[in-house]
């Protein structure tokens, strides 16, 4: 039998549609294998039961609402999304204990659409990692293999979907965020275009990356998610007022109409070899199908990861001065008093954990007025020529299609002393974010060390649906992963 935790979103849908479960029973479903499941994986900062089991009751009590497309549904959101009654933390000690009095668009959408928000997920402090080890408080386990990391930042958000502790999930792709943690956990993960989704009530990390976006188990339920929360926002001038798409109604194209280009940049990496076994049994199904493959080349690629590890850390320089001790951030008992610099410099020194001052003191690096020419300029100079070659080469094709990831989940602490080589493995999935387009990262199979490995669809600036559609005729071609990751059964 098929236990209500196992359901995704539609069918989760369709059942609360047909009064075959009701939201509570669900909620409590989820509620349950989270309790089961989070001892190995330790995917959540905080877990709402009380205010989840109260939001379910209250929708059982006003009935289904046709209108309100995610009525009844369990999400998780990663625990940058502040809202009222739930403590918000970015993955920091600096933030311990911080209660918002305000809620995030995204979170205050997706209440409308009738969600019910399960738990807070971890991640990396402030968004800035690619594992989830750098949670001041806790790692995140795979739950394919729990020896492994998660990816991150989001790495709670994809875990908690991977180990079916929730059918959806939101994060944040500042330089991918999203994308990463879903190919390491199997997932279903998109990072909309930059400004389709609202930021506003989002711990900011670097504000003209950050971009928050939906984690699932198929691409019609990320389509279900994006579809709660896009379109404009008063509240976030960066949010774009283009009319948004209908992602409920996809259409797929056959897959002999795709043109599908492959930047040759990103596949002649150094790949692992159960990847590239992975990756090259997917392709040739595509191929199979009648899908038409394009080598192109984006020729400023090579500069992604300096461009945005200059441009990122310059932003989240900035966007880190207010944890202060005074008006953000936790003041240390025992605060050093002796002078107002003293003072700030003890609640950030003891508030923060060593990669986020290596990225402040990086970004107040390159702003500093010495530097900012030659690097702060510079690397925003090379940022458009980065989106130039995106926006060229997806006029000769419908996308793009790259690896996410080089390598599988690592070991846990393979890397923590190697910031570099931490920051050289996100050279796949930069590119989108310092060109702001859309990209979806879907299962390609697993590989024979029992690890799932992702592939990304990257498309045209505010063109999701198209996007989407296409990760339809994606899925059919490449089957999903099996259903359960055998370590968290
Ligand atoms: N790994 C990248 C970084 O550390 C991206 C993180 C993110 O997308 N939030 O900055």
């Amino acid at each position: 039998m098929t236990e209500l935790w196992q359901l995704g979103l539609a069918e989760a849908a369709l059942g609360l549609k047909e009064h075959r479960f009701s939201a509570q029973e669900l909620t409590g479903a989820c509620l349950k294998r989270i309790e089961a499941t989070e001892p190995k994986v330790r995917a959540c900062l905080s877990v709402l039961s009380e205010s989840a089991l109260e939001t379910a009751a209250n929708l059982d009590r006003q009935g289904f609402d046709d209108q309100r497309p995610l009525w009844g549904l369990p999400l998780t959101v990663k625990d940058v999304f502040c809202f009222k009654g739930a403590p918000t933390t970015a993955g920091s000690k600096i933030l311990e204990g911080y209660q918002p009095a305000f809620e995030a668009t995204v979170v205050k959408r997706l209440r409308q659409a009738g969600a019910v928000i399960l738990a807070k997920t971890n991640c990396d402090e402030f968004a800035m990692g690619s594992s989830t080890e750098f949670s001041a408080f806790k790692p995140t386990h795979n739950p394919w293999n729990l020896g492994r990391v998660p990816g991150g930042s989001s790495g709670g958000a994809a875990a908690s979907i991977a180990a079916r502790q929730t059918p959806g999930a939101f994060g944040t792709d500042t330089g991918g965020s999203i994308r990463q943690p879903a190919a390491l956990c199997g997932c279903v993960g998109l990072k909309p275009t930059y400004g389709r989704v609202s930021r506003y009530g989002i711990v900011a990390y670097a504000s003209s990356f950050d971009q928050a976006g939906p984690l699932a188990r198929s691409v019609s339920d990320c389509g279900r998610l994006l579809a709660a929360v896009a379109g404009h926002d008063g509240r976030d001038s960066t949010a774009s007022s283009r009319p948004v798409d209908d992602y409920l109604a996809l259409k797929p194209p056959k897959p002999s109409e795709l043109v599908v280009g492959l930047p040759k940049e990103l596949w002649e990496a150094d790949f692992d070899s159960s990847v590239a076994k992975v990756l090259s049994e997917a392709k040739n199904k595509l191929a199979e199908s009648g899908m038409t493959f394009r080598e192109l080349s984006l020729p400023n690629l090579k500069y992604s990861v300096a461009t945005y590890y200059i441009l990122a850390a310059a932003e989240a320089s900035t966007n880190l001065a207010r944890y202060d001790g005074v008006r953000y951030g936790s003041r240390s008992a025992g605060a050093d008093r002796s002078g107002l610099v003293e003072f700030y410099t003890d609640s950030r020194t003891k508030g923060m954990g060593a990669e986020v001052k290596r990225r402040i003191l990086l970004g107040t690096f390159v702003l500093s007025s010495g530097y900012y020419d030659a690097y702060f300029r510079k690397a925003a100079e090379v940022r458009r020529l980065i989106q130039a070659d995106y926006l060229k080469a997806l006029e000769n094709c419908h996308f793009l299609l790259a690896p996410v990831s080089s390598i599988p989940a690592w070991p846990f602490g393979a890397f923590t002393d190697d910031p570099l080589t931490i920051y050289q493995l996100d050279m796949m999935t930069l590119p989108l974010n310092l060109a702001g387009g859309p990209g979806l990262s879907l299962p390609a199979g697993l590989g024979p060390d029992g690890l799932p490995v992702g592939w990304q669809l990257l498309g045209k600036p505010f063109d999701e649906a198209a996007l989407l559609s296409a990760g339809l005729v994606f899925e059919r071609l490449v089957p999903p992963l099996p259903q359960l990751p055998t370590d968290c059964q």
